[in-house]
């Protein structure tokens, strides 16, 4: 199959929603990261997805939507604050786990009888959404397991000859998938940390958890059970109390005549002046909207990337190290 990468517009966009209401598959751009998008309400095109990515077929879909688009066709509202936090957070990177009303297909959650919605504030993305007004079930647009896609360039070298079209939308701004709330309970529980964090969802529903997950839970978002987002080339992961470690890695490696390089914020660079860098920029958002596209960068020209972070565990940097701890071996 002949793959296309096309700038989104009015033409490429009647062109994906051709090829989505007849049960093709279309990469698109989010403000997250890039999606694989097929209609969820038809049970063929969601298998698709699965079989394309290798994804797990226990790892349930998120189902996007425009803003216009009433989701209560799609899901039960129990809670009051999901009407506060969509109001406030929406369109943006959040997703809402609520009761399914089964119009997304089972296939698409896997059986289960809840449903992750989501609205995504990307403007090609909510074109398209609006043009098709029906529910695009999409997961990040990656072969499972390799990092996600934030630009379409690195969604061709994951599914070039696999699916037919792939939208360009530029560098995804966020960098990072959406934090997963369950949105069932008496007040949100985090279930994948994200741009969205914590204390804003409590500045607007009071009280939010972090659902915590200990070996032989029955854990309640699929998704995070797998090691995920693991670039080509070997890691190594070390906090910033740690740099002389990361340094004599650094070392051993090119004395084995090995091409490492250090990914870390801009000011711990300082520390490893000519050395090979993957700089991540300096705030959170930076850093968010940096780091996969470092880790794609970093697996095409090292052999290791060293990255060095800060395990704090508030904000952004929750979900940054959420994903470095996954895509990165701790040493
Ligand atoms: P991805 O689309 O690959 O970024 O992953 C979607 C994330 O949302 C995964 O961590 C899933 O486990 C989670 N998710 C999707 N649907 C549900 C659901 N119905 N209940 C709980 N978690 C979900
Ligand atoms: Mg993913």
């Amino acid at each position: 199959m002949l793959t296309e990468i096309r700038k989104i517009n009015d033409e490429s966009v009647a062109l994906a929603k051709s090829i989505l209401l007849s049960g093709g598959l279309v990469a698109i751009p989010t403000e997250t990261v890039y999606g694989l998008a097929a209609v969820g309400t038809n049970p063929e095109a969601v298998k698709k997805i699965f079989e394309v990515k290798g994804r797990p077929t226990d790892n349930p879909l998120i189902a996007h939507v425009h803003e216009n688009y009433d989701i209560e066709k799609l899901v039960e509202i129990e809670r009051d604050y999901v009407y506060e936090l969509k109001k406030r957070f929406t369109p943006g990177p959040l997703t809402m786990v609520m009761k399914s009303r089964g119009v997304v297909c089972r296939d698409a959650v896997c059986g289960g009888d809840t449903l992750a919605v989501r609205i995504p504030s990307h403007e090609g993305c909510r074109k398209l959404l609006r043009a098709v007004d029906v529910p695009l079930v999409a997961p990040s647009a990656n072969i499972s397991k390799h990092t996600s896609p934030v630009r379409a360039e690195h969604v061709y070298n994951d599914l070039n000859g696999k699916i037919p079209l792939i939208l360009d939308g530029g560098k995804c701004r966020g960098g990072i998938e959406s934090t997963v709330i369950d949105a069932t309970g008496e007040f949100p529980r985090i279930l994948r940390a994200g741009l969205i964090t914590k204390e804003m969802i409590e500045s607007v529903a009071g009280k939010c958890e972090i659902a915590e997950h200990r070996a032989g839970d029955k854990v309640k978002s699929p998704g995070v059970k797998y090691s995920h987002y693991r670039p080509k080339c070997d890691t190594a992961l070390f906090s910033e109390d740690e740099t002389d470690k990361a340094l004599s890695l650094y070392k051993e490696k090119i004395a084995e005549g090995k091409t490492p390089y250090i990914m870390c914020a801009d000011g711990v660079a300082e520390k490893f002046k000519g050395l090979n860098l993957l700089p991540l920029g300096n705030t959170e958002t930076e850093i968010a909207a940096s780091l996969y596209d470092k880790l794609l960068e970093g697996e095409k020209k090292a052999d290791i990337i060293i990255a060095v972070a800060m395990p704090d565990e508030k904000g952004i940097n929750l979900g940054i190290m959420n994903r470095l701890n996954k895509s990165c071996k701790r040493l």
